[in-house]
């Protein structure tokens, strides 16, 4: 899936906004978030549904891995400031909003992470509570992962480390005029031990990158029957992502992944980060669901997502027999999800073990939805 097929970011984020850790809400709560790809641009594409080849047969022939250094580089790991404290401006202010999610574990303890904050000046706690106030109506009602936040967040993304925040004009007056305000006080207290946690996050991450990302990526084109992104994959390290910990959007990629997010350890943190790549690979699968006669729009996207899921971590599963996948771990099939886990089993799993066709699967999986 590259940036090319999209007109503009407004087509992009209608479709990529998915998240690793959060399931229900996703699926059924807020379903507007997670729009399908347009079916203009799965015309483009189509014909790979009609591949017979198998899962199995395309592991097989799967050419030589791309070593792990040249992986690595696609990678654009980033811990920056400003998209640190939007982030953070943004779960805070939806914390005092009181939102349904504001207790997942993503984010949980953003509201308790206030050490050193009673040491400030009396003009800065003002400053910082006004600016959470003004992201608690401008920002925090909104999905941060859809519509013009993620304007803001590619704006944050791009300004250089000189730039300076007045002058992003994608960012609306009142949300620049609070990180303008909020900046200060943020690099004085926070950026440091966040930016450490960010680099411990990316530090401890790039050799499990290095060392099985290859054979990951290998493994997922070929169950999705999609080719790699060949794009750079940009990483933006921040403490706090969102409530399901992780989003992607799709134009040009750009990954937020929470680093303070217990789920986001070690391989656990891995199989995330290629459950998030493996949202810029759905075409052949999207297009396959969207065939299929038997299954609605919506439970389309649902189906989607359960395939996703269930992929990653079966690679995760036979590339490192010690882990647990991410969602057996966290109860994420347990969340509404239990049916689907075991039609994926059933149907989805064969397709994996070269032993159907996908559509095959995907036909079978949507009949018995
Ligand atoms: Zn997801």
């Amino acid at each position: 899936m590259e940036s090319s097929r999209y007109r503009s970011r407004q087509q992009a984020y209608r479709f990529v906004v998915l998240f690793a850790g959060f399931l229900l809400y996703a699926s059924l709560t807020r379903p507007v978030a997670l729009r399908p790809i347009a079916m203009g641009s799965l015309g483009r594409r189509s014909f790979l549904g009609f591949c017979l080849a198998s899962a199995r047969a395309l592991k097989l022939t799967a050419q030589s891995p791309q070593s792990g250094t040249a992986l690595l580089k696609q990678f654009q790991f980033e811990s920056k400031l400003w998209p640190n404290l939007h982030h953070f401006l943004y779960i805070l202010g939806r914390a005092r909003n009181g939102t349904f999610d504001s207790g997942r574990v993503a984010v949980k303890q953003a509201p308790l992470d206030t050490a050193g904050f009673d040491a400030l000046s009396e003009s800065q706690r003002k400053a910082w509570e006004h600016d959470v106030g003004i992201y608690q109506v401008h920002a925090s009602p909104l999905d941060i992962g859809y519509g013009s936040l993620v304007d803001v967040n590619y704006a944050m993304a791009d300004l250089p480390t000189s730039g300076r925040i007045e002058d992003t004009q994608q960012i609306s007056v009142e949300l620049r005029a609070a990180l303008t305000e909020a900046g200060p006080v943020y690099r004085g207290l926070w950026w440091p031990r966040h930016d450490s946690a960010n680099r411990d996050w990316i530090s401890q991450l790039t050799p499990q990158v290095e060392r099985y990302g290859p054979r990951i990526k290998e493994r997922l084109a070929a169950a999705f029957r999609t080719s790699w992104p060949t794009l750079p994959l940009r990483v933006e390290a921040v403490a706090y992502a969102d409530p399901r910990g992780a989003y992607t959007t799709a134009d040009p990629p750009l990954i937020a992944m929470s680093t303070l997010n217990p789920q986001h350890q070690g391989i656990d943190g891995l199989e995330q980060l290629f459950h998030e790549c493996s949202h810029l690979m759905m075409d052949t699968v999207d297009a396959t669901l969207a065939r299929s006669k038997a299954v609605g729009k919506d439970l389309s996207r649902e189906v989607s997502h359960t395939i996703l899921f269930y992929t990653v971590a079966d690679t995760m599963r036979s590339l490192i027999p010690d882990h647990v996948p991410y969602p057996d771990h966290y109860g994420v099939w347990n969340r509404g999800w239990t049916r689907y886990h075991e039609l994926l089993g059933l149907y989805w799993q064969p397709y994996l073990d070269g032993k159907s066709t996908m559509e095959d699967a995907i036909d079978r999986l949507v009949r018995n939805f």
